[in-house]
């Protein structure tokens, strides 16, 4: 059974980290549990080392630092540096290297998360087994004109260790005045908050190359789901970030969950931080359209094909084709116009591309009505 494993590879130090993390959650936060009760400092505490912790991963890390799809005022970055190393994901100039070498390389051999090698090894399998040399931090120089980024290098386990494990137990000392309150705080704000964290960042890695739609391209594996969003901070968009990976939204629709992007927008209003990045709306209806005349192009090849094959469908499957064959032909209009304007810096209005929006959901809904279709949405 462990054969396969190459041993020689086993990163030992991290191995240990997770799983003595992950053994401490499942038994002794349960005991603690169930001997003390949870009270609601350990709860708020817990709370506040997820939000701050998990915030400067996905607006700190991700965001401000791989994308620079912002910029933020020292407070901000002093913030996600000390609070981003407290996540135990190692420090902001190797996390954005390995990122930067994800979108450059998604799905192909110098992703260091590939999906292709099965969702265990994007999860967490890349950590625990280096199959290859670590390549050289040569697509950072930007972030090593950063003294904040620099210091972080030099002292980010001395920080992680200080900040999530070690302040936190203090903060419980100090308020409880007993060791069962410092040890709570300890094992939840502490240990089963930086599985939480660790684990909702790998789902991105992992799950949103796996589960959900992909509404802006099928180019790359990456998916969007609004249920992965609800726990990772909003990065479940995951299919709109690999498409536009400069915007600080990742969840562009005004629905759609994105704590990371409502902070950045907040901050934005106090003067903490400026230049927010975005996509013009008819981009994004242009991929929108691109992907939509792609899915309903596959959808009508067979009958396209083989024109026989009209004959033995029922009466209401023959009027969807007919329809589609309308909207096809509708939505290759609108898309030259777009594109056009798009080219030309022509905005387009709101009301407008609303009802072109409309037009696409009512399209692919009909498109799933043919035999063999599979459903689009999740
Ligand atoms: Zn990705
Ligand atoms: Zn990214």
């Amino acid at each position: 059974m462990f054969k396969n494993i190459p041993f020689n590879r086993v990163e030992w130090v991290t191995c240990i980290f997770l799983g003595l993390t992950l053994l401490t959650s499942l038994t002794a936060v349960p005991w603690y549990l169930y001997n003390y009760g949870l009270d609601w400092f350990q709860f708020s505490l817990f709370t506040f080392y997820c939000i701050a912790t998990g915030l400067s991963i996905t607006l700190g890390y991700h965001r401000l630092f791989s994308h620079i799809s912002f910029k933020a005022k020292w407070p901000v970055r002093l913030f996600v540096t000390l609070f981003g190393a407290a996540a135990f994901e190692n420090s902001i100039l190797n996390w954005c290297s390995d990122h930067r070498r994800h979108h450059k390389h998604v799905d192909h051999e110098d992703d260091p998360y590939n999906i292709n090698n099965g969702f265990f090894y994007a999860h967490v399998g890349w950590l625990l087994f280096k199959l290859k040399a670590e390549p050289p931090l040569d697509n950072v120089a930007d972030l090593r004109k950063d003294p904040l980024v620099v210091w972080q290098e030099k002292y980010v386990h001395l920080i992680a260790f200080v900040v999530g494990f070690i302040v936190p137990t203090a903060l419980g000392y100090a308020w409880y005045g007993t060791w069962q309150g410092a040890l709570g705080s300890f094992l939840l704000a502490g240990v089963l908050r930086t599985v939480c964290v660790q684990h909702a960042t790998f789902f991105i890695n992992s799950a949103c190359h796996y589960v959900g739609n992909q509404p802006y391209s099928t180019k790359h594996s990456a998916r969007d789901s609004w249920f992965m969003a609800l726990f990772t901070f909003g990065e479940g968009y995951h299919n709109y970030h690999h498409e536009f990976q400069h915007d600080y939204r990742n969840g562009v629709k005004p629905w759609q969950f994105d704590p990371t992007k409502w902070t950045i927008w907040t901050l934005s209003k106090i003067g903490l931080t400026s230049n927010l990045r975005e996509v013009s709306d008819a981009k994004i209806l242009l991929a929108e359209l691109t992907e939509a005349r792609r899915r309903i192009q596959c959808g009508l090849e067979p009958y396209q094909q083989r024109p026989d094959l009209r004959a033995s469908l029922s009466h209401g499957v023959q009027l969807t084709l007919d329809r589609l064959h309308e909207a096809q032909e509708e939505l290759s209009n609108q898309y030259y116009q777009l594109d056009k304007n798009v080219r030309d810096r022509v905005e387009l209005s709101k009301s407008k591309m609303n009802e072109w929006r409309r037009q696409i959901r009512a399209t692919l809904e009909h498109l799933e009505q043919l035999p063999g279709v599979q459903p689009i949405a999740i």
